[in-house]
């Protein structure tokens, strides 16, 4: 098969061994699309290894057409099309996934807007909903929020019943976050967010993918027994904490990673996507917000659009669509 290999921090589309046998509750997946993630860009630079024992190929989702089932598999035949979160090897022809990690296309959906789901809305819904702990009016502040997770976290937001505040770092960005149901928002490069988020009543939870000088400012607006989970750094490692206010309103730091769970919790993340979000799917109530689409052989390209920042939403590769 062919895949994409990281010579020199560059992405090349070239042969490579096919994914081997399967376990017995593994599926081979023949991929149509793949979907790109912030994170293929820290392993593209080094700087986000796979987990151990997990493919070197970067990419975690696609979306395709199961060619083999292991022997144990229960949930799927050879035929389904399908969409997988994966912990690597997704820029290829094939992957080989336990099934637990597979969902079916929501009705409705193409197999293009299907590789645009697993990632951010795994993501969106394991840190609001598990780790967050969100109930029904609870108020959510989301950073980094015209970003793949970011859009699929204000349209959970929206149909859950969560008012939101964004930040994102252009007009244009804003206005296509409150187009997918943001109350409020703010520019990042209008310094801090902290006197409109207070103006606009605070947060109970806080989705912060950028660390840095957020956290501290975070904790301003963070109301009493509220979440901040922390699921990236793009802001920076290090962070200033005031621990008085912290213990004094009860408040909760999370740190969360998705890519390193097990077959199991990821398969029980995506148990609850099936659950409560893939029917907004097929109602159409949620839709994936697809950037844009490169073919495989140019993920050099695509992956510079968004290191650039500027994809709202998805950007997706083609691999057989
Ligand atoms: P993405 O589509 O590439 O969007 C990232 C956006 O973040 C950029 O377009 C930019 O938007 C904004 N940004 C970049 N640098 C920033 C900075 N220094 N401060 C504030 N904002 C910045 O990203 P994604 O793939 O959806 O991932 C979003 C974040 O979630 C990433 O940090 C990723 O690592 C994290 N993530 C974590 C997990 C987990 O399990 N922990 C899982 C998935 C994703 P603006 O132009 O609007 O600023």
């Amino acid at each position: 098969m062919h895949a994409i290999a990281i010579e020199a921090n560059q992405m090349i589309w070239r042969e490579h061994d096919a994914p081997g046998a399967l376990g017995a509750s593994d599926v081979r997946i023949n991929v149509a699309w793949a979907g790109m993630n912030r994170a293929d860009l820290m392993q593209r630079g080094g700087n986000y290894p796979p987990p151990p024992g997990e493919s070197e190929i970067p990419g975690l989702e696609v979306s395709g057409t199961i060619s083999e089932v292991g022997h144990g598999v229960e949930r799927f035949r050879k035929g389904d099309r399908v969409c997988a979160l994966l912990a690597g090897g997704g820029y290829a022809e094939q992957v080989v996934v336990n099934e637990a990690q597979v969902l079916p296309i929501p009705q409705g959906l193409g197999l293009r807007e299907a590789a645009a789901l697993p990632e951010v809305f795994a993501t969106a819904w394991l840190n609001l909903y598990m780790e967050g702990a969100v109930q029904t009016g609870q108020r959510v502040l989301l950073h980094a929020a015209a970003s793949g997770v970011g859009t699929a976290a204000i349209q959970l937001c929206r149909v859950f019943g969560n008012p939101c505040f964004v930040t994102a770092g252009s007009a244009d960005k804003l206005e296509t976050c409150y187009r997918l149901g943001a109350d409020a928002g703010w520019n990042r490069h209008d310094g801090s967010f902290v006197e409109a988020v207070k103006n606009w009543g605070g947060a109970d939870m806080i989705l912060d993918p950028v660390g840095g000088d957020y956290i501290a400012q975070d904790l301003v607006v963070l109301n009493a027994d509220g979440r901040l989970v922390l699921i990236g750094l793009m802001g920076g490692l290090e962070a200033q904490i005031n621990l008085g206010r912290m213990l004094m309103k009860r408040q909760r730091v999370i740190g969360s990673t998705l890519r390193s769970r097990s077959a199991k919790a990821k398969g029980a993340i995506l148990d609850a996507l099936y659950a409560h979000v893939w029917p907004k799917l097929v109602s159409g109530d949620i839709k994936p917000l697809i950037a844009g689409a490169w073919p495989i052989q140019e993920a050099e390209t695509a992956m510079q659009h968004l290191s650039d920042n500027r994809n709202t939403g998805k950007i997706l590769l083609s691999v057989s669509g």
